[in-house]
C-alpha cells in the first residue's frame, strides 16, 4: 500500500464498518433461519473493492496487510459471521491463486475472484483424516495433460456454492506429506459431484458441503506451486493469512454480544431496576469487555508481527486464531446469561452469536491442535 498506507487502511476500515452495519447485518438472523448462502452480501462486497483487499495492486487488489485486512474481517463477523467465513474462504483460495500460482493462472483467475463474478473455496479436509491433513488420501494421478482426481472431502465452507476450489490431493501416496500438492478445481468439472448442505448447530448460511471426485479429469496447468509442495501452499494461504482472519471473525462476533449484553442490562428493568445495577451483572460485562479487547489486542499485535516478519505469520496465527475463538465463545456464552430467557431465545441474537462462536474452535485447527503447535513452537519440538 506504499506512502498512502495510513489513509488508504483507515478508508478501508470505514468503508466495512459501513458497509458490514448498513447492508450485511439487517437479513443475518434471517439469512441464519433459512440458512441461506450470502451470495448478495458476497457482491456487495465485491462492488465496494472489498473483495480483493488482499490481492497485490498489479492485479486489481489494494495490497492490503494482515493488519488492515483482519480489521476488515472483523466488521463483516460483526455483522454476519456467516458471511465473513465465505468471506475468509475465497481470500485463502485468492491469496493461493496469487501467491503460488502460474501468472497464466492469476491472470485467468483473479479478475474474477475480485469482482464476486467466481468464488473461491479451500477443500483439506476429509472424512478420514480428521484435523491432520497430513492423512488425507484423495488422490491425483497424472495421465498425459490432466490429473485424474478421486476420493472425497468434506465440511467444505462455501461447497456447491463456490466456482473454483483449491484442493489438497496426494499426487505420490508413497511420499506422506512430501507426496502432496494442491489443485485448482471448477465446480462444473466432470467427475466432480456435491452433498447436501450440512445441518450445522451455526454459521448456518455457509453452505457446508461434501465434494466427490470420481475420476475427475483435472487439467496439469491447474497444479498450485509445484507438485509435493501442498502443504507450503496451504501454509501460505490458510495459515499465513486465513488463520488471522477466523481469529477476527471471532472477535467480530464477541464485540457484537458485549454491545447486545451491555444495552440489554442497560434497558431490561425488574422491581424498578436495570439489571445492569447488580454486581454479579456488572462482573459478567466487565469479563466480557477485558476479553473482548485482550483478544483484538493480542490479535493486531500478532497480524503487525507477522507483516513485519513474514516468516512469523504461521505461529503468529495460531496463536491469535486459539485465544480469540475460545474468548468468543466464553464472551457470548456470558451474554446469553445476562440477557436470561431472553438471550436464550432466537429473536434476541446472542444465541446465533454463541452457535458460531462454537464453530470457530473446531475450524482453521481445533484448539487442541492450536495448543500444541503454540507449545511445540516454544519448545523448539
Ligand atoms: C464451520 C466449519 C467450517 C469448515 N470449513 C472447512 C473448509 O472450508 N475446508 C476444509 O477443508 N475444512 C473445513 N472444515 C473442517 C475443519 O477444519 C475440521 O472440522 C477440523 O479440522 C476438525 O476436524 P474433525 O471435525 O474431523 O475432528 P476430529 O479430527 O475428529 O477431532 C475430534 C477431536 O479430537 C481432537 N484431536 C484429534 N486429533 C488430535 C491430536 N492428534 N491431538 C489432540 N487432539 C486431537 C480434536 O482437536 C477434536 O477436539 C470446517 C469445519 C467447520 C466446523
Amino acid at each position: 500500500m506504499g506512502k498512502k498506507h495510513g489513509f488508504v487502511e483507515k478508508e478501508v476500515k470505514r468503508l466495512a464498518r459501513q458497509v458490514a452495519l448498513e447492508r450485511i447485518a439487517p437479513n443475518a438472523g434471517e439469512r441464519d433461519e433459512n440458512s441461506t448462502f450470502p451470495w448478495d452480501e458476497i457482491h456487495i462486497l465485491g462492488e465496494c473493492g472489498l473483495l480483493g483487499m488482499a490481492i497485490a495492486e498489479t492485479y486489481g487488489g489494494i495490497g492490503a496487510d494482515r493488519a488492515t485486512f483482519t480489521s476488515v474481517v472483523t466488521e463483516i463477523g460483526r455483522a454476519c459471521a456467516s458471511t465473513a467465513l465465505v468471506y475468509v474462504s475465497h481470500n485463502v483460495a485468492q491469496k493461493a491463486v496469487e501467491i503460488t500460482g502460474t501468472e497464466a493462472a492469476r491472470q485467468k483467475w483473479l479478475p474474477a475472484m475480485l469482482n464476486g463474478r467466481m468464488l473461491g473455496a479451500f477443500a483439506v479436509h476429509e472424512p478420514n483424516s480428521g484435523c491432520d491433513a497430513r492423512a488425507i488420501t484423495t488422490t491425483a494421478r497424472r495421465q498425459g495433460d490432466h490429473y485424474i482426481v478421486n476420493g472425497s472431502k468434506i465440511f467444505i465452507t462455501s461447497g456447491g456454492e463456490a466456482g473454483l476450489y483449491i484442493v489438497l490431493v496426494r499426487t505420490e501416496p508413497e511420499k506422506g506429506p512430501q507426496g502432496m500438492s494442491v489443485l485448482l478445481i471448477e465446480n462444473n468439472t466432470a467427475g466432480l459431484s456435491f452433498g447436501r448442505p450440512e445441518d450445522k448447530m451455526g454459521l448456518r448460511s455457509t453452505s457446508s458441503r461434501e465434494m466427490f471426485f470420481q475420476d475427475c479429469q483435472v487439467p496439469a496447468g491447474n497444479l498450485l506451486g509445484v507438485e509435493g509442495t501442498g502443504m507450503q501452499v496451504l501454509s501460505q494461504s490458510a495459515m499465513d493469512w486465513g488463520i488471522f482472519a477466523a481469529a477476527a471473525i471471532s472477535v467480530g462476533i464477541a464485540q457484537a454480544a458485549v454491545d447486545l449484553a451491555v444495552q440489554h442490562a442497560k434497558e431490561r428493568a425488574i422491581a424498578g431496576q436495570p439489571i445492569g445495577v447488580h454486581q454479579a451483572v456488572q462482573a459478567h460485562i466487565s469479563d466480557m469487555i477485558t476479553a473482548t479487547e485482550a483478544a483484538a489486542a493480542l490479535l493486531m499485535a500478532c497480524a503487525a508481527n507477522a507483516d513485519a516478519s513474514p516468516a512469523s505469520a504461521t505461529s503468529n496465527g495460531f496463536k491469535a486464531k486459539l485465544f480469540a475463538s475460545e474468548a468468543a465463545v466464553e464472551v457470548t456464552n456470558k451474554a446469553i446469561q445476562v440477557m436470561g430467557g431472553h438471550g436464550y431465545c432466537r429473536d434476541y441474537t446472542v444465541e446465533r452469536l454463541f452457535r458460531d462462536a462454537r464453530g470457530l474452535m473446531l475450524h482453521f485447527k481445533t484448539s487442541e491442535w492450536l495448543r500444541q503447535d503454540v507449545a511445540k513452537a516454544a519448545l523448539g519440538l
